[in-house]
């Protein structure tokens, strides 16, 4: 019989053991990413949600810039060419403050930054790429119409050819990002099919009103694109890429972001429970103690290591070259899933408290009702695998 070195302690914080299949680069980027935003966004993000404004999105951009975060995927350009795993730690520490500040980094990096390292020019690359890489530049990205969101191929934002020129005019809803940022990555119809347009946003016939009154996401900038006669150089275009292939590329780098995301959520509520639980006395004893507490405890464990074990195995699989569309729609659908039921579960554990904002529980649950519809709704990735599994397509 073989002798087995013996098992270490059951670790309350990796509950089944996960950590052993990161190296140690890996666990310090996570340790790095952790702290800081610790610092920067963590003590002030509840007042930010209840407020619904970031005090300073430009000074919190380039703090995520000067550690590496924004298109820390991405190859050269001022980009940090960091692994996939590596970008997906990242988005579960930023998301394990909150929702909104993984999206400004995700929108940043995994949309209008890839967009324009994917499709731009070597000009459009060389112009803005460096600046977002550091967070002196902010972008946005402009897919969602007000009647064209699951089904954007129907989008009636227009560019036409006027001489050498382009002209634009349509609205964009929705855009994270969108009043604060210097240059949006417009998706508009032409005589070609769907094309992608880098629009700085200082250009006349360009504004981006914030969207007031959501309760989710409050702690993230939402805004309308309205673009009125906006005149654009014939560079202003992506030279090849002509279709949804543009945009849908783009989405499924922000996709898989967010299946590691929703596991922060998730991960921030259970603990926050946990703690309640074991503070909490009702019936002489530690709610912690009742059968009842212990079975949404273990659920809840039970799902966010599951999804924590797939977010790890579709990041390995992205940096193998192997990750289809279709295993990031399994990976969204599952962990959002499963994130923003442990979020209402978790607040079920605190009671009264668990929806007040003195806890982060109902911000990341009401946080996760956005993340459960962007990026493709439940319902859309549903029908993905649905369609992969069956040769069927169910989507009309
Ligand atoms: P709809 O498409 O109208 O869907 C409504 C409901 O109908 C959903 O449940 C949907 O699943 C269901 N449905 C639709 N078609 C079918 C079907 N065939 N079968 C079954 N069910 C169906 N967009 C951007 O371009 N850039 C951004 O930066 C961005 N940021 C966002 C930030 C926030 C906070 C939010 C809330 C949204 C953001 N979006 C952004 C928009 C987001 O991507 C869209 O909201 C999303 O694609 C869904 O579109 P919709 O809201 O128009 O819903």
């Amino acid at each position: 019989m073989s002798s087995h070195p013996k098992p270490p302690p059951f670790d309350v914080d990796d509950p089944a053991g996960i950590d052993d299949q990161l190296s140690q680069d890996e666990k310090d980027v996570r340790a790095s990413v952790r702290q800081l935003v610790g610092q920067v966004a963590e003590p002030y993000v509840a007042d930010w949600f209840e407020r619904g404004t970031i005090d300073d999105p430009r000074a919190l951009m380039k703090s995520f810039g000067e550690m590496g975060l924004l298109g820390m995927h991405l190859e050269g350009y001022g980009c940090a060419g960091m692994t996939a795993v590596d970008y997906g730690l990242a988005c579960l520490e930023l998301e394990a403050c909150d929702s909104g500040i993984r999206s400004m980094v995700s929108v940043q990096g995994s949309l209008a930054m890839f967009a324009i390292w994917r499709w731009g020019s070597e000009e459009h690359k060389q112009e803005w790429l460096p600046r977002m890489a550091t967070g002196e530049a902010i972008g946005c990205f402009g897919l969602t119409e007000p009647d064209h969101g699951s089904d954007p191929g129907g989008m009636r934002t227009r560019a036409r050819r006027d001489g050498d020129d382009w002209v634009l005019d349509g609205r964009k809803m929705w855009i994270t990002n969108g009043s604060i940022a210097d240059v949006a990555v417009v998706w508009a119809q032409t005589d070609e099919g769907i094309r992608g347009f880098v629009v700085p946003t200082d250009v006349p016939g360009f504004s981006a009103p914030e969207i007031k009154h959501k309760l989710s996401l409050r702690a993230s900038v939402t805004s309308e694109l309205v673009l009125e006669g906006v005149r654009l150089p014939a560079s202003a275009a992506f030279p090849e890429v002509r279709g949804l292939k543009g945009p849908l590329s783009c989405l499924n780098e922000a996709r898989y972001g967010i299946v590691w995301g929703a596991m922060g959520a998730a991960r921030s509520s259970l603990y926050a429970a946990l703690s309640y639980a074991g503070d909490r006395v009702q019936f002489g004893k530690p709610i912690a103690g009742f059968q009842l507490t212990q079975a949404k405890l273990a659920d809840m464990t039970l799902e966010l290591v599951k999804g924590e074990l797939l977010a790890l195995h579709l990041g390995r699989q992205k940096d193998a070259g192997r990750l289809r569309p279709e295993h990031v729609s399994l990976g969204k659908l599952n962990n959002v899933r499963e994130a923003i039921e442990i979020c209402r579960t978790s607040r079920t554990i605190l009671g009264a408290n668990g929806i007040s904002l003195e806890y982060p529980v109902i911000r990341h649950a009401n946080n996760l009702e956005s993340v459960l519809t962007y990026e493709g709704t439940v319902e859309m990735h549903t029908l993905v695998v649905g369609q992969a599994l069956t040769g069927l397509a169910a989507f009309r």
